[in-house]
């Protein structure tokens, strides 16, 4: 699946809680049709977690989903939160690509080169030293 290309930034920003949980916003359960108890297949691709309602049923399949609670949660398991680092309270940017929902960690990075090393706050808005330093020189 070649990710970047196709993927739509969907503007939102959920927090994973303290049990690991996420919650699908519900304007895209509605959208993708997520009802509590439904199956979400989850799985890595580089640093996204692609979400997938998961239709089939065979118990070799809901080994690898997790259901969806009553709150329109689910647990991102253990071994991907692990592997990006994912923390308590990490805010994550939401995607989307046809029927998957994609999850990436949120990390600030400059308004000018997109860097994400560095920066400083002007205005409530991030701006790398390097650009800075580069603005100066045109004062
Ligand atoms: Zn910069």
């Amino acid at each position: 699946m070649e990710i970047e290309k196709n993927l739509q930034n969907t503007g939102l920003i959920r927090k994973i809680d303290e049990l690991g949980r996420f919650v699908i916003p519900a304007i895209l359960r509605g959208e993708f049709n997520i009802k509590s108890g439904d199956n979400i297949k989850m799985y890595l691709l580089d640093d996204f977690i692609i979400m997938k309602k998961f239709i089939n049923k065979s118990k070799q399949d809901r080994k690898i989903s997790m259901k969806v609670d009553e709150l329109g949660r689910v647990v991102i398991p253990i071994e991907i939160r692990e592997r990006l680092g994912l923390a308590m309270a990490t805010p994550m940017e939401i995607y989307v690509e046809k029927e998957n929902i994609i999850l990436k960690k949120f990390e600030p990075c400059c308004v000018f080169c997109k860097k994400s090393k560095k920066l400083i706050k002007y205005k409530n808005k991030p701006i790398c030293t390097g650009c800075i330093r580069e603005l100066k020189k045109q004062i």
